[in-house]
């Protein structure tokens, strides 16, 4: 469904809608259900009993894999950054999630984390957990990209731009194999750095999209009280949700570049909310320490 944010306090001249793919389940939700939807096919279609794969604290992935795990009664085992969390984790509203619907958590330390791709590591956990399929952190395969591809629909063909964040680029490869020709794609990044490109390359030889990282707030998660207020009266304006760490950096964006008339005259500009709406909850936990104002959900 694709909703219209009035923005015509900001410019008269663009139009402005959101793609509402939080909509389509409250935790395996946005591109995370695009981007597990032909994985879980295949374990399914596999017999496969068991998924295992990787994520942070308050990893948008590791909810959806763990919902999504007990929706087809598969088993799951996450394998979590931060040593620190193992006996305090359920302090943590997406960890407590995870756990609550069946899935294995195991933490690693930061250091064991970061060598995770390596063969010493995987034949590791090969020997510690057996048979299983192993899905890459945050989700992004081959399989991923595909269910990617099928964000976009035929009558989004009237937008002039497709504006989605993007953190391992997964969501954006998608998105650019399946824009038209006439289309041009920006990808909001959630972290520093505009590297995602070397994914959508991978995937599609199109050219006709941007990354920028002007609007990821000094880095991944990092938030100030300028992003909070955005989203609080975002959220009472068009009475729509967002993340701190994803959409709401998107639509600050997007805003921010209507009112410095970046996009072309009369332009139909479309912006996917990609969901992650479950990791609010742990950010205001974080913010609550800082002493920092909270997010309306
Ligand atoms: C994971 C996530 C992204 C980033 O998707 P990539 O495919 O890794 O680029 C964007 N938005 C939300 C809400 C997410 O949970």
């Amino acid at each position: 469904m694709n909703q219209k944010i009035d923005v015509s306090f900001l410019s008269g001249d663009v139009v402005l809608d959101l793609k509402r793919e939080d909509l389509l389940h409250p935790i395996i939700s946005g591109n995370k259900f695009r981007k597990l939807k032909y994985t879980l096919a295949e374990v399914v279609g596999r017999s496969q009993k068991c998924m295992l794969t990787f994520g942070g604290a308050f990893s948008n992935h590791i909810a959806a894999v763990a919902a999504a795990g007990k929706l087809h009664k598969i088993h799951t085992i996450g394998i979590i950054r931060g040593e620190e969390l193992t006996h305090v984790y359920k302090n943590n509203p997406t960890l407590r999630y995870a756990g609550e619907q069946g899935m294995e958590l195991v933490f690693v330390s930061r250091e064991q984390y970061a060598l995770k791709d390596t063969p010493a590591f995987l034949t590791w956990l090969d020997d510690t957990y057996g048979d299983f399929y192993a899905v890459p952190e945050g989700g992004t395969n081959d399989l991923a990209i595909k269910g990617c591809t099928e964000i976009l629909t035929p009558e989004d063909a009237q937008y002039d731009y497709i504006c989605v964040c993007t953190g391992t680029g997964g969501t954006l490869a998608g998105i650019v194999c399946s824009l038209k020709e006439h289309q041009h794609a920006i990808g909001f990044s959630a972290l520093k750095g505009t590297f995602q490109d070397e994914v959508v390359s991978k995937y599609t030889p199109k050219t006709n999209y941007t990354i920028t990282d002007d609007y990821c707030f000094g880095g991944y998660a990092k938030v100030n009280t300028e992003l909070i207020h955005f989203i609080n009266t975002f959220k009472k304006e068009h009475g729509v949700g967002l993340d701190p760490v994803y959409t709401g950096k998107l639509l600050y964006g997007v805003f921010d570049l209507i009112k410095k008339d970046y996009f072309k005259k009369n332009s139909r500009i479309l912006a996917v909310h990609t969901g992650g709406m479950q990791g609010v909850a742990g950010m205001n936990l974080s913010l609550k320490k800082k002493n920092l104002p909270q997010i309306n959900i």
